[in-house]
């Protein structure tokens, strides 16, 4: 006696087919190695993509880092370049405030 691998009642083990889900064993057996297969390798791809995500997460992260590097490195060169400027417009706003004052009397 061999038990039915679909539906479990027990069939004669020279039967060719299932008495109680009509199923033919050696068909049903094909097809189940045939599935077992198909997802063994379905799993196989499942597992060999993620090492590419991660390759690409990595790829992603040092991209991101050197944006923020490169945006950090022109924030920092435009606020030294506007701090100079800023002095530069203070020092000849001072200079010339102190060159009119006297000439310009205010109203
Ligand atoms: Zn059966």
């Amino acid at each position: 006696m061999v038990k039915c691998p679909n539906c479990g009642i027990e069939a004669p083990a020279d039967a060719p087919d299932c008495a109680g889900c009509g199923i033919i064993f050696a068909k049903f057996l094909a097809q189940r190695e045939r599935e077992r297969k198909e997802a063994a390798e379905f799993l196989a791809r499942a597992e060999a993509r993620p090492s590419a995500a991660a390759k690409n997460r990595r790829g992603r992260v040092a991209a991101v880092v050197l944006l923020l590097i490169w945006c950090g490195g022109l924030f920092w060169y435009y606020v030294d370049a506007l701090n100079e400027l800023d002095e530069r417009v203070q020092s000849d706003l001072r200079a010339r405030s102190r060159a009119s004052a006297p000439a310009v009397s205010p109203r």
